[in-house]
């Protein structure tokens, strides 16, 4: 404890005080530890019983904290309208004089009650206001008990004291905005960064309900909901499309009138329990629960196409950060919602496509199954002899019928795979079953091009997939290799374990494929541009299905090597069964 007043000695000794004091009271930068330092430092310094902190804020005096001598610091906290201290000339003079001003005790009778007992044992007062940038932001009120008054020597020290003080504390003040607002660019920045994780997440989903569902989960957990819906609008109603168990999906609700101004202006509106009113008879229950209630449009193009709702059980206001956050979600939404909407009535527009094509194609079948039973039985003599000429021709009708119906049959099956109809029938298949059937298939145009088929590999492989598939893409590769090939060709086909697949390749010795057509020869109704590939008949549909079947087998089909002249390999790989 400082028995002696230091501004009572010599004036260097003063200074040297007031440049430790200043530097042990600047030396924090949390406004609760200045105000200590302030209070005890100076309440020893001057010799004061008591001190007292007030800080000014706008029209109000809150008083900090009071140090006792004792050495005991209470906060108070107490907050004052500036009025209440026009009763107390000591203070009014010293803020307006932004000088300390010293008398003896404040008035008793204008104190708060809550002071009056404090005040009673007050002999001397000394006011400093703490000063800053010719401003007063607040106040240090020094007492005595002992009647020995504060005289003119006490004025320039206490001075100082105050600019010091008035400095520290300010700092301090700024210091502490300055990490609010840090820590608030910190948590906007984690909001931000939670928005754009929420965005890829939500954007990896590919079903609308499934968007949906993910983005409520995502938004209610960003501004701390408890409950969540987002609904469409239509007209002055709105249809809700998800909430996140699925309830009260499909129904209508009115719009309140409060949302309705909010979704004019394009912003959030929150609601009271009171406010939010109107639920559909019935459905009262589904707002219940909830006392407060967050509303942000789902605008996208300058149109707003749907609404996103956050609920809160607890009765306080959301967090102005949350606000912000629901709008950043309310983007998002709208933009997925939109997309998402656009990609389902083209999947639905693909749909619809796909059924048209295979009617149309069953449609044309049905005729080409009596022609060419007629055909048949006109060539088999059922109706009497035939001369050469009419033979021909019936002939070739009937080469012509039987490869119409092909295309009729690649026809359907790419509608089916398009339209999502073609389910495989998955089981173990051994390689050798497989590759037999298909070789022996291919057996009479094998023959009539003069072709050798060899088999090689390990057969003994079985694979999990559907058998009419895997027949009908080893069908296409075995066609393919003989129809692409200007002398009698060479076919190979193996069989090898590739980890957790089979890999089965046909390799011909044929016309190869160009580098350029090898970038094509995959995709729908696409052909070799070759003059020998041309002057065949074919769709330019087989690799394109047999692909599609392997994928959907959950394996795959490529090719492996071609080379213009020397021949290709095609391998297709489908997972292996276990033993
Ligand atoms: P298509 O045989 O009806 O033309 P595909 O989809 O089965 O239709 O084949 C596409 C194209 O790939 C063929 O037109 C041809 O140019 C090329 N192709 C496929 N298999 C072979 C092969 N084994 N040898 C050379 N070219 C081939």
């Amino acid at each position: 404890m400082i028995a002696r007043s230091p501004f009572q000695g010599q004036p260097q000794d003063d200074v040297g005080e007031l440049v430790r004091m200043a530097l042990d009271v600047a030396g924090s930068l949390d406004p609760r530890e200045v105000i200590a330092r302030i209070l005890e430092r100076g309440t020893h310094a001057v010799q004061a019983d008591r001190g007292t902190l007030s800080s000014l804020v706008d029209d109000h005096v809150v008083v900090e904290a009071t140090y006792g001598r004792a050495g005991e610091l209470t906060w108070v906290g107490q907050r004052y309208s500036l009025d209440y201290f026009e009763g107390q000339p000591l203070v009014k003079q010293a803020i307006e004089s932004l000088q300390p001003a010293f008398g003896g005790r404040l008035a008793l009778d204008k104190a708060a009650p809550e002071f009056r007992q404090a005040l009673a044992n007050v002999r001397h007062v000394a006011v400093l206001p703490l000063v800053h940038g010719g401003k007063v932001i607040g106040m240090l009120v020094f007492s005595r008990y002992e009647d020995k008054p504060f005289t003119g020597d006490d004025q320039a020290p206490l001075t100082l004291l105050g600019t010091i003080s008035g400095l520290a504390l300010r700092n301090a003040r700024l210091y502490e905005e300055g990490e609010a607002a840090r820590q608030r660019a910190d948590e906007t920045a984690a909001r931000l960064r939670a928005a754009v994780d929420a965005a890829e997440d939500v954007a990896s989903q590919v079903r609308l309900d499934q968007v949906l569902g993910r983005l409520l989960e995502r938004a209610s957990a960003s501004v701390g909901a408890d409950g969540a819906s987002l609904a469409r609008l239509e007209g002055s109603e709105m249809v809700i499309e998800s909430t996140p168990t699925g309830e009260l999906v499909g129904t209508r609700w009115p719009l309140i009138p409060k949302v309705l101004a909010g979704v004019r202006s394009g912003r959030a509106v929150e609601l009271s329990a009171a406010e939010y009113t109107g639920a559909p008879p019935g459905m009262e229950s589904a707002v219940q629960p909830y006392r407060r209630f967050l509303v942000a449009p789902l605008a996208v193009g300058g149109e707003t196409i749907g609404l996103l709702a956050m609920a809160k059980a607890a009765d306080d206001p959301f967090d102005p950060a949350a606000v912000q956050s629901l709008q950043q979600f309310s983007t998002l939404g709208a933009l997925l919602l939109r997309n998402a909407r656009l990609i389902e009535q083209t999947r639905e527009a693909e749909q619809a496509k796909s059924e048209f094509m295979s009617i149309a194609v069953h449609e044309l079948r049905a005729p080409l199954t009596v022609t060419g039973g007629y055909l048949s039985m006109a060539l088999e003599g059922a109706f009497g002899e035939l001369p050469k000429s009419l033979r021909d021709v019936l002939e070739t009708a009937q080469r012509k019928t039987e490869e119409a119906k092909t295309i009729a049959n690649e026809l359907l099956t790419v509608a089916r795979l398009e339209g999502k109809v073609l389910t495989p029938t998955v089981g173990r298949l051994l390689v050798r079953d497989a590759v037999t059937r298909a070789v022996a298939r291919a057996r009479p145009r094998a023959e009539l091009v003069r072709a050798s088929v060899q088999v090689a590999g390990d057969t003994d492989l079985a694979i999990l997939a559907d058998e009419a598939m895997v027949g009908k893409i080893l069908d296409n590769l075995l066609n393919n290799a003989l129809t692409y090939a200007e002398r009698p060709p060479t076919i190979q086909v193996g069989a090898q374990l590739e980890g957790r697949q089979v890999s089965l390749t046909v390799a011909d010795d044929g016309i190869g494929i160009s580098a350029q057509d090898q970038l094509r020869i995959f995709q729908r109704f696409t052909r070799g541009t070759d003059r020998l590939v041309t002057e065949k008949p074919g769709t330019g549909l087989g690799l394109y299905l047999s692909r599609g079947l392997a994928e959907q087998m959950g394996g795959s089909l490529q090719l492996q090597s071609s080379q213009a002249g020397k021949g290709s390999t095609f391998v297709l790989r489908l997972p292996a069964a276990g033993s």
